[in-house]
């Protein structure tokens, strides 16, 4: 199995790795920092370099538990190969930004507007939330908006736990995110807890504070059904 060091340490923008396995997809290492696609988080992107080679890596997902390194057919290099493993961090960082916000996001509308986060994706610098709600109107953007960014330009310290299960399935803002959900072998439970704000159960990668995440803006609020409201935010580029 391979070590994942960015549930640890986010921050993390290369490591030295064996190559331990290469599949039909791409390259297993014995550690990585890479984040493989899931919880809505897209997966990395960067490269392996090693003695005489490189490779571009151009997704990283999650395969029958294993962490891959998707690189172009033929472009592996073999098992045993001593590698140095890099996410494109431009990237990766953007991505920490955006699924910061997003928490803080449904923190708000849940804690304002008492709805519940129905869908979501992201991309780097932009995503899509869905809400239960029955309206949303260009002014209900702009009210958003404005109190996104209130709560975000305020230092909240961003910090992952690792919950044992028990204690997790009792903490009712965890129940309020479905933790019971998770299946039962996961234990402990990461939780990533934004100080003050928010409060889940995820696996992604976020920034250490959220003014790292700087200005969001509500670009598009649009209805899609009755009781499902979608809101599109895109994040400034970093002052
Ligand atoms: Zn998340």
């Amino acid at each position: 199995m391979t070590e994942e060091l960015a549930p640890r340490d986010a921050y993390l923008r290369e490591c030295s790795a064996v190559v331990i396995a290469v599949t039909g997809a791409g390259v297993v290492l014995d550690r990585t920092v890479f984040y493989p696609r899931g919880g809505g988080q897209p997966g990395d992107t960067g490269a392996l370099a090693w003695d005489g080679g490189a490779a571009a890596v151009l997704d990283t997902v999650r395969e029958h538990g294993e962490v891959v390194h998707v690189v172009a057919a033929g472009a592996a290099p073999p098992a045993g190969t001593v590698v140095r493993a890099a996410v494109d961090w431009e990237r990766r960082h953007l991505l920490m930004r955006t699924h910061t916000a997003l928490h803080v996001l449904s923190a708000l509308v849940w804690r304002e507007y008492g709805a519940k986060v129905t869908g979501g994706n992201m991309e780097p610098g932009q995503a899509r939330m869905d809400f239960e709600l029955e309206a949303m109107s260009v002014e209900f953007g702009r009210e958003v908006e404005e109190r996104l960014n209130a709560m975000i330009s305020a230092p909240h310290p961003v910090s992952v736990l690792f919950l044992p299960r028990d204690e997790a399935l009792a903490d009712p803002d965890l129940i309020r995110t479905r933790v019971s959900l998770i299946p039962e072998h996961v234990d402990p439970i990461r939780v990533v807890d934004i100080a003050g704000l928010d409060r889940q159960a995820d696996g992604g990668t976020h920034v250490a504070d959220t003014t790292e995440v700087g200005r969001v803006r509500v670009v598009k609020t649009e209805s899609k059904g009755k009781g499902n409201k979608r809101m599109r935010i895109e994040l400034d580029a970093p002052a």
